[in-house]
């Protein structure tokens, strides 16, 4: 697959993730929040994330 050097990412666990370099493969992503009131890193998520 071929990386998107504009985004990495180290969710090995996706489908679309180049595992060897830690990149994302999509042309683009969907960033979003699971919470009412995100304040933290981890309140925010890939929402193109597709299991392997
Ligand atoms: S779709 Fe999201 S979680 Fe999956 S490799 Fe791309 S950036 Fe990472």
């Amino acid at each position: 697959m071929q990386k998107n050097s504009s985004i990495k990412c180290s969710v090995h666990q996706c489908k679309y993730n180049n595992t060897s370099e830690s990149y994302c493969t999509l042309s683009s992503i969907k960033v979003g929040t699971h919470e009412t009131n995100p304040t933290e890193v981890q309140c925010t998520d890939c929402e193109s994330f597709e299991v392997k």
